[in-house]
């Protein structure tokens, strides 16, 4: 069995991770399940930016561990139980957990994992991990909890990280629940033509290119009523100064300052801070760990939306275990469109 370990803790909080940044080893598990445990097949990993703050000493969160130097690293994973000694586990249960090691198989404790139903996603269970697991419940909850979305009130919604895990998914919902414009920004020209041509968003903006406050003025001409923020910094400013009054951020992450040493969330530069209460706009932190209780009927919504159709999915897969500081690497660097997944199926 091959173990992967985050060889390096010490990357500092202004450091950019790399794929270098962990190891690849084999190893092997224990022979015997004990009572309660199951062994398992990992099938599908989860990479996300999440991880780049496990990879700091500090994580700057009390609901983040550090990732241990020399220890397996961990975060979201799906796999098949291959032997059980768990009473509501049986060999070929999908199975998928938050904090799944990075290895190829592994003995689990059963009562730490969920049972998947594939049908729910039509067998696509790497969905799990995206659409119809975390990304997915983020920007559903997000929205839902902190957009003030009204069917029928004419809202403009713009989402950065637009092509992302969480921001494709964000657009598509956005329209669902009633935005009548939607405008996403990403980063490249193929993420902006897959927004428009695939998702439904009304426009995209290439924020590497051009003049992305002129863009936004002209594609929002009546301003912009819900902000779904992946990114923060520069392109959050621009897009906060469009913003109406009485308008809403959904603050989800800001990915653009991970790699370096700022609060969270970092502060806006004062001229900014002005607008957003002057203009009375609401940012409140917003973490979908906080509305798990919503869980399992938002999965069953965000399922339903899959299988009619109204949900578009996109996924970037990469295969083998050997390649997820690759995968992680890349994902940061925005090489993925849709969610980042590390299949090991194969
Ligand atoms: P993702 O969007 O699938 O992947 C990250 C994307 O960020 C990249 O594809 C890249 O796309 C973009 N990016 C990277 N550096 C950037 C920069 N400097 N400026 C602008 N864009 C940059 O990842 P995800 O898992 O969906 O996560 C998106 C955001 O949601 C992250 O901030 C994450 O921390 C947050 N999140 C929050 C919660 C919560 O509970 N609040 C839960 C999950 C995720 P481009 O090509 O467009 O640059």
């Amino acid at each position: 069995f091959i173990y992967l370990f985050n060889s390096n803790i010490t990357l500092g909080k202004n450091g950019v991770p790399v794929a270098e940044n962990f190891r690849l080893e084999q190893s092997t598990i224990a022979d015997t399940v004990q009572a309660g445990q199951v062994r398992v097949k990992t099938l599908y990993l989860s990479v996300d930016p999440y991880m780049r703050c496990r990879m700091n000493e500090d994580t700057g969160s009390d609901y983040l561990r550090p990732w241990q130097l020399s220890e397996v690293a961990d975060g979201g994973g799906i796999g098949v139980v291959e032997e059980s000694q768990h009473h509501n586990l049986a060999k070929g249960d999908f199975v998928t957990s938050f904090t799944w090691p990075w290895q190829t198989a592994a003995i689990l404790d059963g009562d730490s994992l969920q049972k998947l139903e594939p049908q729910l996603v039509n067998g696509r269970l790497s969905y799990f991990l995206g659409a119809a697991g975390i990304t997915g419940l983020t920007a559903l909850l997000g929205i839902r909890e902190k957009g003030h979305v009204a069917a029928g009130a004419n809202q403009t919604m713009v989402v950065s990280g637009a092509a992302g895990a969480c921001g494709s998914v964000a657009g598509q919902i956005g329209r669902l629940e009633g935005c009548s414009r939607v405008v996403g920004i990403a980063g490249t020209d193929e993420k902006c033509s897959i927004l428009v041509q695939e998702m439904g968003f009304d426009a995209a903006i290439n924020y590497k290119k051009g003049d992305v406050a002129k863009q936004l003025r002209e594609l929002c001409p009546d301003g912009v009523d819900v902000y779904f923020d992946n990114v923060g910094g520069d392109i959050s400013d621009t897009v906060i100064s469009q913003m109406n009054q009485n308008s809403h951020i959904i603050l989800c992450g800001q990915i653009s300052q991970y790699n370096k040493d700022v609060p969270y969330p970092p502060p806006l530069p004062p001229d900014i801070e002005k607008i957003q209460k002057e203009r009375n706009i609401t940012r409140q932190r917003f973490l979908v760990l906080n509305y798990m209780d919503k869980q399992e009927a938002s999965v069953l919504q965000l399922c339903r939306w899959i299988q009619e159709g109204k949900l578009k999915v996109r996924e970037t897969v990469v295969e083998g275990l050997a390649n997820i500081g690759a995968a992680f690497q890349s994902m940061m660097n925005g090489g993925n469109i849709g969610k980042q997944i590390v299949s090991l199926s194969k």
